[in-house]
């Protein structure tokens, strides 16, 4: 009663519009129209939403607030003119994933849609952010409702959740609603509704990947090798080394070499059209090719903490909670549902093939790779026992019958939780592949690892289930997984419980 008296005096005190009327329990906004989303006409002004420097002399450099006008827009480059800012009359190609239409809820800095709620937490947390810093972003629980998440004085984060009225008012009290999110936020910014008034926007750290490298990439993706530096080895695989480089002086890149005559190149082309059209945050992308001379260059995007094996292994492993491994097996999980979308197959899943950004960050690499790599050994036994042939992680009709598709995948992700959970320790740690391909027919299963929850040890259970049409889809384990550390809704503020 006392929240409700001291939250209805804050309502009458507001100066923006307030439709708490202390005679209802519930109270709506006046029967006004919703302003429409805007739609796009000729000259229509887009504010960019980050950073970016030009990568190639058709390009326009911009920095996050400036004002842009596409002239011409193609599929995920624009060629703009800017308005206001370091573009200021100049004309270039910009991506067009780094704008959005002015005056749109996408170009409201505090705006994070696809911003899960650890990640918002982890975001909140960082350094540059001071008390009250806040975002709206997508309530992963429940699908189309919206979280607000804000830092706290004592470097704790609270969320929020918006609820929406019938006739389209947002509130995260019921005693008050708003048209608008951005009203609601002018309110919180002023008053101390919350148990904290909110300050500035969560600051935007990391920058999304720009579809393709430039404009001009995006098509003849076949780039001169002489537009390539490779600086410093990042690491070697089975089929070749790679390097961090350069792209034209300008661009971080990560630079796969393939060892002479490990794939056809006419194969690999064909593969690479399809994987270079799989794009999602989950996935590493595959920017461009070297293919005219061997060795063969796949350029992909740059990962700061290299594949998640070694990350896991690694000092940094030890300071992951477990809450930090089931959002990177969720995280996984949500790429290869991608895949499974497109109806594609990854045929190596595995910790090795994830590479690890900034603050955990993981993408799936090498998906369908493995299709076209040449074995050295034709005979799939051969080249098991020969150590070319992950064993360990394949399923077993994928083994005996070569029967790869999405649900040998999902046997692949269960190894790749236990991977995780063990701070990558070998599956089957007692074991040789010859005893794994032998004892898996018999029922033998890995018992769960010490200190492994037993849910998440329930849905690796799922993964290795015989038959393949009985194991979950990765949408299923991607939900499964986001549930686990956002079921606790206990953690959600009660100002909007009743
Ligand atoms: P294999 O290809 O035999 O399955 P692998 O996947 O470990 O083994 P590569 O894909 O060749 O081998 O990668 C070798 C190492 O290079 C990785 O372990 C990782 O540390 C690093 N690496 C690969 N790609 C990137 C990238 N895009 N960004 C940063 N580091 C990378």
């Amino acid at each position: 009663m006392e929240g409700f008296r001291e939250r209805f005096i804050l309502c009458c005190q507001s100066t923006f519009p307030c439709f708490g009327d202390p005679a209802n329990e519930f109270t709506k906004p006046p029967n006004r129209e919703l302003p429409p989303t805007p739609v796009e006409k000729p000259g229509c002004v887009y504010i960019a939403l980050y950073d970016y420097t030009a990568r190639t002399e058709n390009d326009l450099s911009f920095n996050a607030g400036d004002k842009l006008e596409p002239l011409r827009k193609e599929e995920d480059w624009w060629y703009a003119r800017g308005i206001t800012g370091i573009s200021a009359n100049k004309e270039g190609y910009i991506p067009a994933n780094y704008v959005a239409p002015e005056e749109s809820l996408d170009a409201e800095p505090w705006y994070f849609p696809e911003t899960k709620r650890l990640e918002a937490e982890k975001m909140l947390m960082s350094q540059e952010n001071k008390n009250g810093a806040f975002l709206i972003r997508n309530c992963e629980s429940q699908a189309g409702e919206l979280s607000l998440s804000a830092l706290l004085q004592n470097k704790k984060v609270k969320h929020f959740k918006i609820r929406r009225l019938d006739n389209g008012g947002y509130f995260v009290s019921r005693i008050q609603s708003f048209f608008t999110l951005k009203e609601l936020v002018e309110h919180y910014s002023n008053v101390d509704g919350l148990s904290v008034r909110l300050t500035e926007p969560c600051k935007k750290t990391m920058a999304p990947e720009t579809h393709g490298l430039s404009y001009n990439t995006v098509d003849q993706w076949e780039i001169p090798r002489s537009s390539l530096k490779l600086l410093k080895k990042l690491g070697a695989g089975q089929f070749g080394e790679v390097y961090e480089g350069i792209w034209n002086d300008s661009t971080a890149v990560a630079v796969k070499t393939l060892k002479p005559g490990s794939m056809d190149t006419k194969d690999f082309l064909r593969e690479a059209q399809i994987m270079k059209k799989l794009r999602h945050p989950k996935l590493i992308q595959l920017y461009a090719v070297c293919t005219t001379e061997e060795p063969i260059y796949i350029v992909t995007e740059l990962m700061s903490n290299g594949s998640l094996l070694e990350y896991l292994q690694k000092d940094r492993g030890a300071s992951l909670q477990m809450s930090d491994q089931i959002e990177m097996g969720s995280q996984v999980a949500s790429g290869m549902a991608f895949i499974e979308l497109q109806n594609y197959i990854h045929r190596d899943l595995a910790a090795r093939n994830v590479l690890v950004g900034d603050n955990n960050v993981c993408k799936v690499a090498d998906f369908g790779l493995a299709r076209v790599f040449q074995m050295e050994n034709e005979n799939v036994y051969e080249a098991k026992e020969g150590g070319k042939f992950p064993v360990k992680w394949t399923a077993p009709e994928a083994i005996h019958e070569n029967k790869f598709t999405i649900k040998s995948d999902v046997w692949s992700f269960g190894i790749l939780l236990y991977e995780i959970v063990t701070f990558g320790q070998m599956p089957y740690p007692t074991m040789t592949n010859f005893q794994v391909i032998q004892q898996l027919p018999k029922g033998y299963r890995m018992p769960c690892p010490l200190n492994c929850p037993k849910y998440l040890y329930d849905i690796m259970s799922e993964c290795w289930k015989d038959s393949p049409a009985d194991r979950p889809t990765f949408e299923t384990l991607q939900w499964k997984l986001e549930d686990c550390f956002d079921m606790d809704v206990s953690s959600y503020d009660d100002t909007n419980r009743y």
